[in-house]
C-alpha cells in the first residue's frame, strides 16, 4: 500500500494530535492534521467550515452542532421516510433505546419506536408519556400496517 499523504482530524484537535504522532512513529512520513479540529474549522472566519456537510455529533445534550456557516447541508435521513432529517430521538422501548433520526411527525406516527416489537413493548415510554390507552395504541398500529400495505 502506497500512501502519499495522510490527514487526521477530530472534533477538538486533541485525539488527532495523538493519532498523527503515532502515525509518524509508525513510519508514515507525510502526516498532517486539522489544527483545533472541526470545531475550530467551523469557527474560522475565512473558511467558515465550508467543506463540511451535516452537523457535528457531540456527546452532550446538544447532540449535533452546526459547522458549515456558509451552506448547511443535511446528510441524515429520517428512519421511517428517508426524507432529509437531523433530529435524533431514542427508541421508546427502554430495552432498545436505539438512536434514530426522525421528524416530529413520524415520532408521533410511529410512537417513537424503531420496530413493531418496540412499539408493542409493555414498557414503551412513548405510550406512557402520552397516556395512550390500549385502544389508541391499536388504532395507531393499524394505521402503520395500512401504510406498509400501500407501499
Ligand atoms: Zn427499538
Amino acid at each position: 500500500m502506497q500512501i502519499k499523504k495522510l490527514i487526521t482530524y477530530c472534533t477538538g484537535g486533541i485525539r488527532c494530535e495523538k493519532f498523527s504522532g503515532w502515525l509518524v512513529k509508525e513510519g508514515f512520513k507525510d502526516v498532517g492534521q486539522l489544527h483545533g479540529g472541526i470545531v475550530t474549522y467551523g469557527q474560522d472566519p475565512e473558511v467558515q467550515g465550508e467543506l463540511w456537510d451535516g452537523q457535528l455529533y457531540v456527546f452532550d445534550e446538544r447532540i449535533g452542532i452546526p459547522v458549515n456557516q456558509k451552506e448547511h447541508v443535511i446528510v441524515g435521513k429520517d428512519y421511517f421516510s428517508d426524507e432529509p432529517c437531523e433530529r435524533y430521538v431514542n427508541c421508546a422501548n427502554p430495552f432498545c433505546n436505539k438512536k434514530i433520526l426522525c421528524s416530529e411527525e413520524n415520532e408521533h406516527k410511529y410512537m417513537r419506536s424503531c420496530s413493531h416489537e418496540c412499539r408493542t413493548h409493555e414498557r414503551n415510554r412513548y405510550v406512557k408519556q402520552h397516556n395512550l390507552t390500549e385502544q389508541e395504541v391499536a388504532v395507531r398500529l393499524q394505521l402503520i400496517e395500512q401504510e406498509v400495505q400501500v407501499h
